[in-house]
């Protein structure tokens, strides 16, 4: 474990607290988490380069032996095991069907591994979902009840709750936003086989790869002979005033506008909560989102939504997982 703290509030529950993971291709994020959404004991560490899927369960399984010696000291008892994933999966069976960061895990059951190993339930979530719980839960979307959740990272996670249910379509499918798409003709092509998705517009990879390809017609910009360009980097050029960065973060607010306009139209959200690295960000491409809101989306619906950077920041995906544990109907929040 590279990383450990003890939260403020580690005081005993009689309820219990659950085990919560965010399994993600970099770091491995584990929480015990009370069903006030207290988060009494964390733990980080980078996710295993791991072949087989034995080697993920035997990461899990050694987070939540750390996790016990805490509890043990205080009292407290780890009721369950939830674990929210970077991929599509079947949360009635608990199996990853496909996540590509951890293609080791495609196809399989890890709620079932889990579940023998540490005798406990065990449940699994898709992690932009599971953000979208934390963010209604104890972030942004507090006292909301239709929000939807955009998490733009590497890529572009979505999450949809209805009326308080999340919605997760037929068949666990449902709220891939960052394929939503935003430009048909001369799309840039999209890791998921499409063209001119969102994700290709407005995530930190698609901040980088922007950059790059307009560097060459703004020769006085700081980015244009920088190595390792990062999202962060082409941010700090743009609160200096730097031309390049401010046309990129332009176009990425100009194509999330357009895909929140969309969402607006079709859901009639009460909120839009937007997370994730690159909603940091919001000072340079909020105006231009705003504008393709306003120009596009119907304007009872555009009036009535609220959009809002995230509150949970990283913790989002490990108090949903836990809220999904706690609700009594597991669809519920
Ligand atoms: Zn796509």
């Amino acid at each position: 474990m590279s990383e450990s703290a003890r939260s403020s509030k580690s005081e005993c529950t009689n309820s219990g607290v659950v085990f919560a993971a965010d399994l993600g291709g970099t770091h491995l994020r584990v929480a015990t988490v009370d069903q006030s959404g207290k988060i009494h004991f964390r733990l980080k560490q980078n996710t295993p380069q791991a072949k087989t899927p034995d080697e993920i369960v035997r990461a899990l399984v050694l987070a939540v032996r750390e996790c016990e010696k805490h509890c043990d000291a205080v009292g407290e008892v780890i009721r369950a095991i939830s674990v929210v994933v970077p991929g599509s999966i079947k949360a009635d069976a608990g199996v990853v069907v496909k996540a590509p960061n951890l293609p080791c895990l495609d196809g399989f059951n890890l709620t079932a591994a889990l579940a023998a190993e540490l005798r406990r339930p065990a449940i699994l979530e898709n992690d932009a979902n599971a953000a979208a719980i934390g963010e209604m839960w104890q972030g942004a979307g507090r006292d909301r009840r239709t929000i939807v959740c955009v998490t733009l990272g590497t890529g572009v996670g979505g999450g949809i709750i209805l009326d308080g249910k999340l919605w997760r379509g037929v068949n666990d499918s449902a709220a891939e936003i960052g394929h939503m798409c935003v430009d048909p003709f001369g799309g840039v092509a999209c890791t998921c086989g499409s063209r001119g998705c969102l994700e290709v517009y407005a995530s930190a990879t698609a901040i980088v790869r922007m950059t790059r390809e307009a560097r060459l017609r703004y020769p006085e910009s700081v980015l244009h002979t920088s190595e390792n360009l990062t999202s962060e980097e082409i941010y700090r050029a743009g609160t200096r005033g730097d031309d390049l960065a401010l046309e990129v973060f332009r176009r990425m607010g100009v194509y999330l506008g357009i895909g929140l306009a969309n969402l607006i139209n079709i859901l009639n959200p009460e909120m839009i909560v937007i997370g994730g690295g690159v909603a940091n960000g919001w000072d340079l491409f909020a105006k231009h989102m705003n504008h393709e809101v306003a120009e596009r989306a119907f304007p009872l619906p555009a009036a009535e939504v609220k959009i809002v950077p995230a509150e949970c920041g990283d913790d989002a995906g490990l108090l949903g997982a836990a809220r999904l544990w706690f609700s009594a109907n597991q669809l519920s929040v």
